[in-house]
């Protein structure tokens, strides 16, 4: 998601204690920037916000991250969140790609992928969030029988990423390539903003649920 370029919006999150300004600082310590033990479930692209912050309300008991690496996108989130005043969520604005840096082994309880960016061309799978280089990563973070769900319209990105499950060393809890008319994956399914956007030009919405 690419929103023109707010000025200013850098600012914002900068001084918005909704925003965590040293993610790196946080590794190992995010029990305590919660100040309670419960889960930690992170979405890597989370755009505005909408699924984490639904998820956040109907959840009190469980501590919500949405990590987004564009300050104009993440700017909504923060704006809703000061309306809400959610005490279990949190933002980062940063690449996903030093997750490993900003949470340590097993701190993380589910890794939420929605509708990730695709990218298309071949020499550029490593960056596709669901690739095996990624899942190497996850692995570093997720707790041991942490799952990560990953929810897309796009048929390329839903195929390579099953592709990449099994040589990453993971393996395939759940499967559906239509959400919506899968009872079992779909009961308390949150949509995101572009899971409704999609589904309303009839695409069919693929899931998987993976764990190691
Ligand atoms: N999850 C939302 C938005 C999907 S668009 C929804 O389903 O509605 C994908 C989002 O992921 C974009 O906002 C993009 O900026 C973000 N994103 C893509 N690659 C990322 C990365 N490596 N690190 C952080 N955010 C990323």
């Amino acid at each position: 998601m690419r929103l023109r370029n707010i000025p200013g919006a850098r600012d914002v999150i900068e001084e918005s204690i909704w925003a965590i300004k040293n993610p790196e600082g946080c590794k190992g310590k995010w029990k305590e920037v919660f100040g309670n033990n419960n889960p930690v479930r992170i979405e890597i692209g989370m755009g505005k916000g909408r699924f984490i912050m639904d998820l956040a309300a109907l959840n009190p008991d469980i501590n919500y991250i949405g990590i987004e690496k564009y300050s104009s996108v993440m700017l909504r989130g923060i704006h809703k969140q000061e309306q809400l005043l959610l005490p279990n969520i949190r933002f980062i604005r940063m690449e996903a790609e030093i997750i490993t840096e900003v949470f340590d082994k097993g701190e993380v309880d589910r890794i939420y992928l929605n509708f990730s960016d695709p990218w298309p061309k071949d020499r550029h799978a490593k960056r596709r969030l669901p690739s095996r280089e990624f899942l190497s990563r996850y692995d570093e973070i997720l707790k041991k029988d942490g799952v990560v769900e990953f929810k897309t319209d796009n048929t390329d990105l839903f195929d390579f990423a099953l592709e990449e499950v099994a040589p990453a060393g993971w393996k395939i809890d759940a499967v559906t390539r239509d959400l919506h008319n899968d009872p079992a994956l779909n009961e308390g399914n949150i949509m995101t903003e572009y899971e409704e956007k999609f589904s309303k030009l009839g695409n069919p919405i693929y899931k998987y649920i993976i764990s190691r």
